[in-house]
């Protein structure tokens, strides 16, 4: 028999005896491994450190699990301000009057991005002319 310390995904340790590996891992592909503090199947065995490195490796992970996904998330704005910006004109601080212009038929129909105050922006919901911000990226922000 073997003793193993074993750590659930919420960081709970606990023990378990089993006749050898094998058997750990013949356990644990049945799913009959459970915390017994909170039922949680995902258990991994501890490598006998102390339960506080545990929770520190844990929030690591965390940390670098949050960071990558935001980082994901910022890839995929970025990749869609950029199609939008790829498919518009620039059309700057005249983002407003071209804006009024296309929705009455006075230019062409085509996308705009450029710049607005919050009460031009407003002004122009106002009137029922739709406009959505892009999202302002770190890298632009200066
Ligand atoms: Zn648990």
């Amino acid at each position: 028999m073997i003793r193993y310390s074993l750590v659930c995904d919420n960081a709970h340790g606990f023990e378990g005896w089993f006749s050898g590996s094998a058997d750990f891992d013949r356990q644990m592909e049945a799913g009959l491994l459970t915390c017994p503090s909170c039922n949680s199947a995902a258990i991994s065995k501890s490598l006998m450190a102390p339960s506080v490195s545990t929770a520190q490796k844990k929030e690591e992970k965390q940390a670098v699990a949050m960071d990558l996904a935001q980082k994901q998330v910022m890839a995929k704005i970025r990749e869609a301000v950029a199609a939008i910006k790829a498919n518009a004109e620039d059309v700057g601080e005249k983002f407003p009057e071209e804006a009024r212009k296309i929705h009455y038929g006075e230019a062409d129909a085509r996308g705009i991005v450029g710049q607005a105050s919050f009460a031009e922006v407003r002004d122009l919901l106002d009137e029922g002319i739709e406009v959505a911000p892009l999202p302002i990226l770190p890298e632009d922000a200066n």
